[in-house]
């Protein structure tokens, strides 16, 4: 299971039903899940009352060598060249594109916006099948090559997890159930806006899948999500993209990496409408102005507020706001107060 800030780019019930199937690699990552969650179950609570000191937002890349340890051998640090190894490269560079997307578009200093270091870890274990952002850093593994692969040269895996340590500073929405849902989303909705962004293409040429370039040809399916069609990017993908379908259960920490398939079906539609530049202005100002506990109808109350003043002063186009309400209405969430 997930505990608040533990973030995995594959979630326990697809390992679950890959180790059913007899893939022990993720079963050996699922059971590890478990001792780095007890291990790092502080490290929110730290960083929370530490004390701010004003960083650059300098990348450090450290090397596993295969071990189940972080910040093991530091390889690469700001600054300087290229190493020989492929993965330590791409974890430099995507988790550097990430940083300063947020800072360029955002004005955002690094993850906490007061220039936290920008750690990442690879080859994490042997045959590990995730990456992970845990509160103060990210973690890579190699993947087993029978069911996934390369983690850190995923762009859309490493802004998906560094939008969680973005998430945690700015909303600190709790992950279970709805709050949880919405965490997930927002690291969908930056991690798909990112990857577009990296690989220079337009909404029309976009796949909108997270996690395409992780799955081996072997993998039953085509990514880990699709926020085009929420339920289709897998065997196991039971994301809802319609309220109607709402996952009740308690698995996922109630649904954590179900049921955002429903606000991201919504970001998906919106996008259409009004552009993802737009888009992400509006999801980065409503990301800002949640909070711990907020659920889907905090979410939609805000965001139909920040979309009206930011039309208002004419940062976004005249339609946004209807954009916004049609594409939340289409996934059946509407305002009830109204
Ligand atoms: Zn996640």
């Amino acid at each position: 299971m997930c505990s608040k800030h533990h973030c995995l780019i594959v979630p326990p019930h697809i390992l679950e039903e890959l180790a059913k199937q007899g893939n022990t690699s993720c079963k050996k990552t699922l059971n590890d899940t478990h001792r780095i969650f007890q291990k790092r179950n502080t490290i929110l609570n730290n960083l929370l009352v530490r004390e701010i000191t004003d960083g650059e937002g300098d990348r450090f890349v450290y090397d596993s060598q295969k071990r189940s340890q972080q910040r093991v051998l530091l390889v690469r640090k700001e600054g300087e060249g290229a190493t020989n190894d492929a993965s330590v490269d791409k974890a430099y560079e995507t988790s550097g594109f990430v940083r300063d997307f947020f800072k360029n578009t955002f004005g955002l200093n690094s993850i906490d916006d007061n220039g936290l270091d920008v750690i990442s870890n690879v080859h994490y274990g042997k045959d590990y099948n995730n990456a992970f952002w845990d509160g103060d850093e990210m973690t890579y593994g190699d993947g087993d090559g029978i069911e996934f692969k390369d983690f850190a040269s995923a762009i859309d895996v490493v802004a998906h997890e560094l939008a969680h340590g973005i998430t945690q500073f700015l909303a600190n929405l709790e992950y279970r159930s709805q709050s949880g849902a919405l965490n997930e989303h927002f690291s969908d909705v930056f991690g798909t806006i990112i990857k577009q962004k990296y690989l220079k293409q337009d909404i029309s040429e976009a796949d909108w899948l997270i996690g395409d370039t992780i799955v081996t040809d072997k993998f039953p399916g085509v990514a880990i999500r699709s926020m085009k069609a929420p339920g289709t990017a897998n065997d196991f993908d039971s994301q809802p993209a319609h309220m109607d379908n709402y996952y009740t259960g308690n698995a996922d920490n109630q649904g954590v990496h179900i049921n955002s398939g429903i606000p991201n079906k919504a970001f998906y539609l919106c996008c259409l409408e009004i552009g993802l530049d737009e888009c992400a202005l509006i999801w980065f100002e409503t990301l800002k102005a949640l909070w711990r506990t907020a659920d889907f109808d905090d979410m939609l109350d805000v965001i139909l507020q920040v979309t009206e003043n930011l039309q208002k002063e004419e940062k976004v186009s005249s339609g946004a706001l209807a954009a916004i309400t049609n594409s939340f209405t289409t996934v059946g969430l509407t305002k009830v107060n109204v």
